[in-house]
């Protein structure tokens, strides 16, 4: 086993930003995992989870080698927010970068060179819903692929994320995945620009480094590495509801108040449902939120006072 660690600057605008990687590489060849976490500087579950792992994969890496990204997005993490600085894009949507593009999209572009030089197999990217969420994996549209090539990755990504043993969410339908920016994510380009599987895992909360969820996630990498081969195999997960899901957002709100959750994460519901209730600082109930659909409620926001418009919960319906 060996274990190397790099730090690399990177000071084009604003503060410099050091990006770490630290690879592990068993005696025995075999796959080339890459874990990415942090992309989005205020879900640091992740970063917690991949330092956890380092410290188990020194003594349990049968074969191959695992490269880990503990943040993509220091700038984010040293001031406390989703995108790169305060004023910065959400770096999730700018993959693989542009060397001419905005400072996010230049810095994208570095670390693309970064993650691509790792020869990846296989990519999981670890993000953080909501204080309130089942832990879940997204499995991304292969939208610029088609034919054998098209079932092939959605083959091995479908085996990856049923590894997991957390609920699978297929990502928003074709056009919508597009619209959003979604092959852009840091997972959406290793699938959609080099063809490699790769996941975002969903797990714990925003914006603290919550023990249980650091471990669950530890534990769910683990069984992907399990499944991969690289290391022995692994406890299985308590069941979740089978799939196949597809991601979409929860009911909108008309009225500003504070939300009432009804249904908890991991519960499959009829539709009519009251799933939430929105609430005045009377104590007036101003909105009972109904489900459009028959699903699984997935996350709840991570705020509870609700502006208009907002959705108040990640569901799923069947694919
Ligand atoms: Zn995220």
């Amino acid at each position: 086993m060996r274990v190397e660690h790099m730090a690399e600057t990177w000071s084009e605008s604003g503060p410099e930003v050091v990006l770490h990687q630290v690879r592990l590489r068993a005696t025995q060849p075999g796959p080339k995992v890459v874990l990415c976490a942090n992309v989005h500087g205020d879900e640091t579950v992740g970063t917690g989870a991949v330092l956890l792992l380092i410290e188990i994969l020194k003594s349990t890496l049968m074969r191959g080698t695992v490269t880990v990204f503990p943040s993509i997005n220091p700038r984010g993490l040293l001031e406390r927010t989703r995108p790169f600085g305060a004023n910065g894009q959400d770096l999730n949507r700018v993959f693989p970068g542009d060397d001419s593009g905005t400072p996010a999209s230049r810095y994208v572009a570095w670390v693309w060179q970064r993650i691509k030089a790792a020869s990846p197999t296989a990519v999981l990217d670890l993000h953080a819903d909501s204080y309130d969420a089942v832990p879940y994996v997204i499995v991304d549209r292969p939208v610029s692929h088609s034919g054998q090539a098209k079932t092939r990755i959605s083959e091995q990504m479908a085996a990856i994320a049923g590894a997991t043993g957390a609920v699978v969410l297929h990502d928003y339908a074709e056009r919508d995945y597009v619209r959003f920016g979604l092959d852009r994510s840091l997972a959406g380009a290793c699938v959609n620009r080099l063809g490699v599987p790769a996941l975002t895992l969903e797990c714990g909360p925003r914006g603290a480094l919550a023990p249980a969820a650091e471990r669950q996630t530890a534990q769910t990498v683990l069984r992907v590495l399990a499944h991969l081969g690289c290391v022995a195999e692994q406890p299985a997960a308590a069941p979740v509801s089978a799939g196949p899901w597809r991601r979409r957002s929860g009911p909108r709100v008309r009225h500003e108040g504070l939300l009432r959750p009804l249904v908890r994460p991991g519960v499959e519901y009829s539709r009519g449902v009251v799933l939430a209730r929105i609430r005045a600082l009377s104590g007036e109930i101003l909105e009972e939120l109904r489900a459009a659909h028959p699903g699984l409620l997935v996350a709840w926001a991570n705020e509870s006072w609700i502006r208009p418009g907002q959705s108040v919960a990640t569901v799923a319906s069947r694919e």
